[in-house]
């Protein structure tokens, strides 16, 4: 079976979050299935790509609207991918640095799905699955029922993974002209709630549709932003598949970004030497228990919480460390920056991304904190777990698919309400867990024998490509 992954992240070539994590390890645990795994994105304008050998393939045509674009697709050479990797070129739309934030940002995305598909129309290359991760590339199940041009390629059974519905690229119909010419009886696919939805017509049209967690498509059918009710109707082709960790790369005997390797018969002293240089790094008391935080500083991560958490947290127990790695809203990280100094030696933080600082921060942490209001699956408290690290989590999504309460004879430390009092209230159960050695150390060694690596996801996946018959061609009765 062959399979192409469609997406706008990859790692390591372009990641922003769990999307790339997800789309760099899959492919490597499909192929030990014997499904040839395929993977296309932009073709970035960053060092990754600059410096990787590639190979040109093929150069081609698509119009958006009245303007015409050339594209060039490129083969990866580069031995430092375990997956047949292609790249998009586009000049002025497909060469940027980043990933998303750019005005043109639709016209990116749909040139990519057009690209990509007019590419497979007009070669000998064949998929049996188009695999399409969120709203960027959400419409190609769509344009492939219902556009005479790539009518060709319908047989191409489809799957649409939702990463995170909170997004789905919205643009007016006024737009309608930027896509290619469709069958204008089937309009009312692209339509949800007055506007073209991607992530809408992804559902409707794909073959089969996936969360990255089982929890998660519950919650959605209760709340996603608009989309309940659709799924709530698609439910019969909808399922969760939890994303799995690259357990290659993320392996604290093998990983090269630690300082020291180790594993579980000297988890104390491989931690200790993190611990040590983190806290040294950023002025805290190796003594305490050092609580992490990496992700995101959004509302959706309740980052937004954190300030106060803070605050209340180190007002009521001085013996505690909190270190934070993030980006996101400005004012959440002035906040945060502005307690620095009230809370020297036991609070710090680094605004930015780092990729070699979170490594240090899963293995020289002892808790991690996720008190998400969303989230998808999570790949954190995973990551965590096999760095021995205890995840303190909300039970939402993914978390309370991979987190259970010591409470309730599991590992992690849980809690319900996105609220600074349920923060702070784990926060000083996570300390007397941290008080009681033996527990401690018992708890830590416990976690890192969970398996969460991909085998049995990309298992998963693969059934569910199997399920298929046929693309769902449901509204073409
Ligand atoms: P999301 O995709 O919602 O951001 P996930 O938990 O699925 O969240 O994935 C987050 C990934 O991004 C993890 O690999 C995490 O280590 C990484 N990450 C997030 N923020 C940072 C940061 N500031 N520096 C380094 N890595 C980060």
């Amino acid at each position: 079976m062959k399979i192409l992954h469609l997406s706008f992240e990859c790692y390591p070539i372009a990641k922003v979050g769990g999307l790339a994590d997800v789309v760099g390890a899959l492919p490597k645990y499909q192929a030990k299935l014997k499904t040839e795994s395929n993977v296309i994105i932009p073709f970035y304008d960053n060092s990754f790509v600059r410096k990787s050998k590639k190979k040109e393939l093929y150069q081609g045509k698509i119009n958006l609207g009245n303007q015409f674009y050339e594209y060039t697709i490129y083969k990866n050479e580069s031995k430092k991918i375990a997956f047949n990797l292609f790249y998009i070129y586009i000049e002025n739309l497909l060469d940027k640095e980043n990933v998303y934030g750019y005005e043109d940002d639709l016209y990116r995305f749909l040139s990519f799905q057009l690209a990509a598909l007019d590419w497979i129309k007009n070669n000998e290359v064949s998929f049996d699955v188009f695999h399409c991760h969120d709203h960027h590339t959400a419409l190609i199940p769509f344009f492939i029922n219902y556009c005479e041009d790539f009518i060709d390629l319908k047989d191409t059974s489809t799957v649409l993974t939702i990463h995170n519905a909170q997004y789905q690229g919205q643009f007016s119909h006024d737009l309608v002209n930027l896509l290619p010419s469709f069958d204008t009886n089937y309009s009312g696919l692209l339509d949800w709630y007055g506007q073209i939805n991607p992530l809408a017509t992804g559902i409707k049209c794909a073959s089969k549709v996936n969360t990255v967690s089982p929890s998660y498509m519950e919650e959605l059918k209760e709340k996603a932003n608009g989309l309940e009710g659709l799924l709530r109707t698609e439910g019969y082709k909808c399922v969760g598949i939890l994303n799995g960790i690259d357990d290659l790369f993320w392996n604290p005997e093998t990983d090269k970004m630690l300082v020291k390797n180790y594993k579980q018969t000297n988890v104390v002293s491989g931690k200790r030497k993190h611990k040590n240089e983190l806290c040294k790094k950023y002025g805290l008391n190796p003594e305490y228990p050092l609580f992490g935080f990496i992700g995101r500083l959004v509302g959706e991560k309740s980052a937004d919480l954190l300030p106060e958490a803070i605050k209340e947290a180190i007002s009521k127990d001085k013996e505690i460390s909190i270190f934070l790695l993030g980006s996101g809203h400005k004012n959440i990280e002035d906040e945060l920056t502005n307690l620095k100094e009230e809370f020297k030696g036991n609070f710090n933080v680094h605004i930015g991304y780092d990729e070699t600082l979170s490594h240090l921060v899963y293995a020289g942490s002892d808790f991690l904190i996720m008190p998400s209001r969303v989230e998808p699956c999570g790949l954190n408290q995973m990551y965590s777990l096999r760095y021995g690290t205890i995840p303190i989590v909300r039970r939402t999504g993914g978390l309370k698919d991979t987190v259970i309460d010591i409470g309730d004879d599991g590992f992690g430390i849980c809690h319900d309400q996105a609220s600074v009092w349920d923060i702070c209230y784990s926060i000083n159960r996570a300390s007397i867990l941290y008080k009681d050695k033996t527990f401690f150390r018992k708890i830590q060694k416990k976690i890192m024998k969970i398996d969460h690596s991909w085998a049995k996801s990309a298992q998963d996946y693969l059934t569910l490509y199997t399920s298929i018959n046929k693309p769902s061609q449901i509204y073409n009765d």
